[in-house]
């Protein structure tokens, strides 16, 4: 059988083999657990102490600012619960979006029970937080502002800079900014927001590993009970292969960043023009999303139905993001369009550096296929 071919890079990307040969090597290196304090205690911590400072270079944060947890969902979920609970005296209501991957959307219903009031704001016809609407919301008691840089669905990038300058002029409401789907297709500053999310596996890096940047001045409850790791903000024993890992996958992004970009930004624009010749087919994911992100519904399939026919014919796309039900619209294209049969008949193409203009020729050949009934 043909081997299939990958649109879904935006769910997980393929390990660099640098990147395991870094966990592998440091894996076997570092035996003692870092917070021994005997000699091969010291040894893993001196590994992971330095990794810690390379990567805070690399991210121009300090190495205390960093938090490695388990993925993403772990590094939303402690930022959110985390600040909601240190931060109780400010007030108890929260501002997101509709735009939110499930891990903050999630934590955000499990704040509303305990009693937090949550407000999403409206966005733009081009999937933007609505500036305006924002500074309306945004209030005294605002204890905390939750956005993506880049949603997952149709890869709507944020205005972060002007978003921190309203959430900022009330100086006791924090941001946190999910950089999840940024990270690996547009430059991330970390400074701008007062804590930030990302998992290596979104850019050539292992599964398993995620970070949360919380800047020195932001209060947090950890979430977990246990002792200190590398943080008291997340406990267990410190994985210094993992964390190696993750710096190998950041510093083979940051080198290539721009070609990534110009690379997708060439097959973008043909998979727009190619498969806007196909009747019926809508693209979902405004002209200014990032390039490697691509939503678009068929007339007349539901996304799930266009995923699997694809996936009969060898291409693996994906309806909404791969941590939510099939058979819900998908909210960023809901947002984007107000139309919910469009939302319903949605899918999403993801690329990478890995992408081939042959695949994306092929995939072009399917969809229209597809369409034609063949
Ligand atoms: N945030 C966004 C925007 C995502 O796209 C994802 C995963 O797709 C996550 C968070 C969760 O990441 P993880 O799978 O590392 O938990």
């Amino acid at each position: 059988m043909k081997k299939p071919v990958y649109f879904d890079y935006c769910a997980n990307t393929p390990v660099d083999p640098s990147v395991l040969e870094t966990y592998v090597k440091t894996a076997s290196q570092c035996v003692g657990n870092a917070n021994s304090v005997h000699a091969m205690g010291r040894a893993s911590k001196a590994v992971m102490d330095d990794v810690l400072a390379k990567m805070a270079a690399l991210l121009h944060v300090r190495p205390d600012e960093i938090i490695l947890t388990s993925g993403a969902t772990e590094a939303n979920n402690l930022a959110l619960k985390g600040i909601a609970a240190a931060t109780r005296h400010v007030g108890k209501h929260i501002v997101s979006t509709s735009l939110e991957h499930s891990s903050i959307s999630a934590s955000l219903s499990m704040l509303q029970m305990e009693g937090y009031e949550i407000d999403l704001c409206p966005l733009t016809s081009d999937g933007t937080i609505d500036l305006e609407e924002l500074a309306d919301l945004v209030r005294d008691d605002t204890c905390l502002v939750s956005i993506s840089l880049v949603d997952s669905e149709a890869g709507v990038i944020q205005p972060v800079k002007k978003i921190a300058e309203i959430v900022h002029s009330h100086p006791k409401t924090l941001l946190h900014m999910d950089a999840t789907q940024a990270m690996g297709k547009i430059p991330v500053d970390f400074a701008i927001a007062d804590t930030v999310s990302f998992a290596p596996h979104k850019f050539f890096g292992l599964n398993g590993c995620g970070v949360l940047i919380k800047h020195e001045h932001v209060p947090l409850v950890p979430q977990n009970s246990g002792g200190a790791s590398t943080t008291l903000y997340r406990s267990g024993t410190p994985d210094p292969a993992m964390a190696a890992a993750c710096l190998c996958a950041l510093e083979k992004m940051y080198a290539s960043l721009s070609n990534w970009q110009s690379h997708c930004e060439k097959l973008n624009a043909y998979l727009r023009r190619e498969l806007t010749k196909i009747e019926g087919l809508k693209i979902n994911s405004p002209d200014h999303a990032v390039p490697q992100i691509l939503n678009i519904s068929l007339h007349g399939y539901k996304g799930f139905e266009m995923q699997k026919a694809l996936d009969e014919k060898g291409y693996c796309v994906s309806v909404k993001s791969a941590c939510t039900s099939d058979y819900l619209p998908s909210h960023a294209v809901m947002a984007l369009t107000k139309d919910r049969k469009r939302a319903l008949e949605s899918f999403r193409i993801s690329l990478s550096p890995l992408t081939t203009m042959e695949e994306c020729q092929g995939l072009a050949e399917a969809i229209r296929e597809i369409h034609e009934g063949k």
